[in-house]
């Protein structure tokens, strides 16, 4: 028995049963096999949640229209982003980290109504000053997966004393927020300053892994609540940074959700996603900007 996914408890009543080969919540009535949890808790589509378990267990799915060059192309693909996420995932790690280590840091986030369970529900981190600080990170600087997943800038007619390309960390002493899948992968950062600096925020670049077009901030950490109460309100723009404070406070406990964009506008196609935990509305809950 653990605590249910789908219906936000305190108290475990969700089994899974892996002779039968499926799970059932004694609490909500939520049954279904792998497949269709994928698809109720990751909001995967049928297809895409064939192909994830199919890939995690290391077997291919037969795709009749496309060639072996397609095929290992997509396999290519999809080796390339696990990689991406990785590093992100381990950057997100050290941030975390370094915001633990960091009382000016923790102080802003306090001074803006976020407790230290919020800043772990939603892997918030501190990236410092510093040009280099993921060298301690990242020992291999020069890796070009760092500057492939946007955590690190590259000029490339710029030679340092070794003639290799002058390169520097993208975040520098900011508050970070891990941007994530619906997967729970880290895909993107969006870092705020603390003071007056500029930008005020700052955005991973598009990389294989993040397109600013499909995602949501908010939208893995806040999905039980987002099924809890049947709908889910997107609120667009930068704004995530301040508003962080309702999505997270909100979201932190299993009420009605407030979440909003990592893109400047809300796309037809991270509102798609967030769609999929909701029934349909009377009324419409997104516009199609
Ligand atoms: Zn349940």
């Amino acid at each position: 028995m653990g605590l249910c996914p789908f219906h936000g408890e305190k108290s475990p009543s969700f089994s899974v049963s892996p002779t039968k080969q499926f799970y059932h919540c004694f609490g909500c009535g939520a049954n279904g096999n792998a497949i269709g949890f994928l698809m109720e808790h990751a909001g995967m589509s049928f297809i895409e949640a064939v192909k994830d378990l199919a890939q995690q267990t290391g077997m291919q799915i037969p795709e009749d229209d496309a060639s072996p060059q397609d095929r290992e192309r997509a396999a290519q693909q999809r080796q390339k982003q696990v990689t991406l996420t990785d590093v992100l995932e381990k950057a997100a790690l050290a941030y975390a980290k370094h915001l633990k280590a960091t009382p000016r840091a923790i102080d802003y986030l306090k001074g803006r109504g976020l407790s230290g369970q919020i800043a772990k529900t939603f892997g918030l981190g501190y990236a410092p000053e510093g040009w280099r600080a993921l060298a301690s990170v990242f020992p291999d600087y020069q890796d070009p997966l760092l500057v492939e997943s946007g955590m690190v800038i590259e000029h490339e007619d710029e030679k340092g004393a070794d003639g290799q390309s002058k390169r520097y960390d993208r975040f520098r002493d900011r508050i970070m927020f891990p941007i994530r899948n619906v997967k729970g992968e880290c895909i993107g950062f969006g870092g705020r300053v603390l003071d007056k600096g500029e930008p005020k925020y700052l955005n991973s670049p598009e990389t294989p892994v993040f397109s600013k077009g499909r995602e949501l901030y908010g939208l893995f950490e806040g999905r039980t609540a987002i099924r809890v109460a049947g709908y889910a309100l997107v609120t667009e723009g930068y704004s995530w940074a301040q508003p962080a404070r309702p999505t997270m406070c909100k979201s932190s406990s299993a009420s009605p959700t407030v979440w909003s964009s990592a893109s400047t506008a809300t796309t037809p196609g991270g509102a798609q996603r967030a769609r999929r935990w909701t029934p349909p509305c009377p009324w419409p809950p997104t516009h199609a900007a």
